[in-house]
């Protein structure tokens, strides 16, 4: 249950952006490649800090970029994540103050999040303990066992987007029990199962890049988008 006091508590954005992937090629970390002219971090960043019902914004870089990020984004908390993307997203919460009422954990590699993605997230915390985008899987998925394989029913399967939404509480206390997930949601539903999570349609153009493929198609959603 929410409390009416909570109303008046913030809400803050979390963008991991310190994973050290180069699968895109070049020296940098993906999430400082450009896109056309802008810097990939900027895209989610601009659009968490123009969202009205956002208070904050935190990002976390690597040591490496930290003076560079502080410097190129004034307006957000800046600090260093870890080696895994759960050690950097518990930093990143550690870094939103203790007034948060809802904490949205977003990659920093998905730089087409919109801001109905972001309110339909906050909108469904009023409510729930977690919230997250979902994709209906496309592709049939076979799951290894031993020497054969077993095909999962698509139908009950989704590929999770993020942002991924929590009641502040909710999302500290799963990183302090030192359950290990691959995400936060996933966090959650391990470390807490009665955790009460809602997770709705997400967008396909909210998609994760990772190979130049990925960055490929983003160059055309992105024009896709500067045309409409
Ligand atoms: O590596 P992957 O594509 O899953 O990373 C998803 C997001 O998590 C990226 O935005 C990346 O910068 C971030 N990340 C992080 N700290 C890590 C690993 C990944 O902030 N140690």
């Amino acid at each position: 249950m929410i409390l009416s006091s909570q109303k008046s508590r913030s809400n803050w954005a979390v963008i991991v952006a310190a994973g050290s992937g180069t699968r895109l090629g070049g020296d940098s970390p993906k999430q400082f490649i450009r896109l056309a002219d802008r810097e990939l971090l900027s895209f989610s960043v601009d659009t968490f800090l123009n969202h009205p019902a956002i208070d904050h914004v935190v990002i976390v870089t690597t040591a490496a970029f930290l003076y560079l990020v502080r410097k190129s984004y004034p307006a957000c908390t800046v600090v260093v994540g870890g080696e895994t993307r759960q050690e950097s997203s518990a930093n990143g919460v550690a870094a939103c103050q203790t007034d948060a009422a809802k904490i949205l954990i977003h990659d920093a590699a998905r730089p087409f999040v919109t801001p109905q993605t972001i309110s339909e997230c906050l909108a469904a915390l009023d409510e729930n303990d977690a919230a997250a985008p979902v994709i209906p899987t496309k592709d049939t998925i076979v799951k290894q066992e031993g020497s054969t394989w077993r095909q999962l029913d698509r139908s009950q399967l989704r590929a999770m987007q993020t942002p991924q939404g929590f009641r502040a509480e909710v999302i500290r206390s799963a990183h302090a029990t030192g359950v290990i997930g691959t995400d936060e949601i996933g966090l959650v539903l391990v470390s807490n199962p009665q955790a009460k999570i809602h997770l709705f349609e997400g967008d396909l153009d909210n998609f994760k890049i990772t190979t130049p493929q990925d960055l490929e198609l983003a160059t055309l959603v992105l024009a896709r988008r500067q045309t409409n």
